[in-house]
């Protein structure tokens, strides 16, 4: 990356630039930020997935039986940098079983069940008590060890985005509280409700990137938040953190798209902030980074929004991981009698959910209930008709009508040329598009089969490249062969010809 980028890549947020696209939505937020944020009874079960993030399962750690105490890991992932998955509250390992699981493909996938015992008591805690002056690897590990994830729905490990930033040594660290999706506002919340929690996560997070300066980026809407946060930066008299508002635009919360509106940068296709010195965070994982170094607790719940037409009192409610979002909606009064469909996730980007026995996942930052009356107006695909209006609204500058085009007739290739990679979903397109066509669905289709592809052809090279090895030994094996059998046969003759030479001599 070039000095010159990463050199106003340190004024981020002193001036503020735009995005190409977007779109200026109602933010149908009041509904569930009229009240302060509940806690959600603890349910008879609870239902943990161990797959709570891109790539393989967690192992687990306990059986069918064990009693645990909340916060005591129940799996491990194989890779290291990801950790653990703990128990959100006390009880007893009921079982461990497949069944549905939050995730976009509706299928099964495995799950520790807990009874829990109502006591909710702790696990032993070991909170960092001298974090300001402990080595920031101690930070990273402690985020490790304790599930630390991306709370803005990427569910990132964090532990390994701070280490990719050391690597690459960061200079800003940019906190994203710009929520921008309508109906969300579990972050809102909770930087209205815990400002102070959030900007110990900054300082702690700050720390252990050896970052200069912190920005937390609000949308300007925010003023309750805004006057909340600022209160908070005082008191801990940070000298070194910026609170700045940006406009109220979707995608503005976008990764990519925020760090444009704070530096003027775009971020070129397969390069990661940390190349410009940026780290950007969101504002729920510095809270969760809070508690697990301040007071030792990793992350077994978080803010869930439960909001939408189809539901009686749309709430902020604080659930553990693993409760059955129909206790949630319970806890919201219950369906309307329209009630039609359960998404999670917010309208644009959110993924419509077979069942209200899904249970909570790190991910889910809202569910919303859609009624009759919000989904009457899904009309039926019509053919494109070249309109161009998706294109005009893309934040990443894409031509989805192409891509589409592409992913339709299996080329995959060329879509991903055309930049299939760089789309992030945000669905702006379908928004738009007059002839109904579902572009975000195929996008997300298209990245699955093409890195489906990709795994095949890596394992038909690596598969390519064994034939080839062991073809190749096996002739170094033969022409070893060869010539241990020549080297022997020249030695027979050299024997016979001198045995040869002495015969008929015989004892005198
Ligand atoms: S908005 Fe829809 S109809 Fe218009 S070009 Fe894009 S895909 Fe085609
Ligand atoms: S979903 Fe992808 S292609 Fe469509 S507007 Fe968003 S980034 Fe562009």
């Amino acid at each position: 990356m070039q000095d010159s980028a990463v050199e106003r890549a340190r004024n981020a947020g002193k001036r503020l630039f735009h995005f190409h696209g977007g779109l200026r939505l109602h933010h149908h937020k009041q509904a569930s930020c009229q009240v302060a944020v509940q806690s959600v009874a603890i349910p008879p079960r609870l239902y943990i997935p161990l797959m709570q993030h891109a790539g393989p399962e967690a192992t687990p750690l306990v059986g069918t039986g064990a009693h645990v105490l909340k916060g005591e890991p129940v799996a491990r992932f194989n890779e290291p940098s990801i950790g653990y998955v703990h128990a959100p509250t006390s009880g007893t390992i009921a079982a461990i079983a497949r069944q549905a699981i939050t995730h976009p493909s509706g299928l099964e996938g495995l799950c520790v069940v807990l009874k829990p015992d109502g006591l909710d008591r702790w696990t032993r805690l070991q909170p960092m008590e001298h974090w300001q002056s402990a080595d920031p690897e101690l930070i990273r590990q402690r985020l490790c060890e304790s599930g630390i994830v991306g709370l803005g729905g990427a569910v990132f490990p964090t532990s390994r985005k701070v280490e990719e930033a050391r690597n690459f040594g960061i200079h800003t660290l940019i906190l994203n509280g710009a929520e921008c999706e309508p109906y969300i506002s579990c972050d809102e919340m909770l930087m209205r409700e815990q400002p102070d929690k959030v900007v110990l996560g900054a300082l702690i997070l700050q720390k252990a990137v050896a970052a200069e300066q912190v920005i937390i980026a609000i949308e300007d809407q925010m003023e309750e938040v805004f006057s909340a946060l600022q209160a908070a930066i005082s008191n801990a008299d940070c000298t070194h953190m910026r609170l700045v508002k940006v406009r109220t635009i979707y995608p503005e919360g976008g990764e990519k798209q925020l760090i444009q509106v704070l530096t003027g940068l775009e971020i070129p296709a397969g390069c990661r902030p940390p190349e410009l010195g940026l780290l950007c965070q969101n504002v729920a994982t510095a809270a969760a980074v809070a508690e697990a170094v301040t007071e030792g607790k990793p992350l077994v719940q978080r803010i869930v929004t439960v909001t939408g037409n189809g539901v009686k009192r749309p709430h902020n409610l604080l659930a553990l991981i693993g409760t059955p979002i129909s206790t949630l909606v319970d806890a919201c009064g219950g369906y309307t009698h329209d009630a039609a469909r359960l998404v999670l996730g917010g309208p644009l980007m959110g993924y419509a959910l077979a069942s209200d026995q899904n249970p909570v996942i790190k991910a889910a930052n809202c569910i919303l209930v859609l009624s009759n009356r919000d989904i009457q107006s899904d009309q039926a695909e019509m053919p494109c008709i070249r309109c161009g209006e998706c294109a005009r609204v893309c934040p990443a500058l894409l031509l989805p009508q192409t891509l589409n085009w592409q992913i339709r007739n299996d080329l995959l290739d060329d879509a991903s040329d055309s930049g299939l990679g760089e789309c992030i979903e945000c669905g702006c397109c379908d928004y738009v598009c007059p002839s109904h066509i579902p572009l975000a669905e195929w996008f997300r289709f298209g990245k699955s089969e093409h890195q489906l592809l990709a795994m095949e052809r890596s394992q038909s090279n690596l598969a390519r490249d064994r034939y080839l090895a062991r073809e190749a030994r096996l002739e170094q094996l033969k022409q070893d062969r060869e010539r241990r059998l020549g080297e022997k046969k020249q030695a027979l003759r050299d024997r016979t010809s001198v045995t040869g030479g002495t015969m008929g001599q015989g004892p005198a």
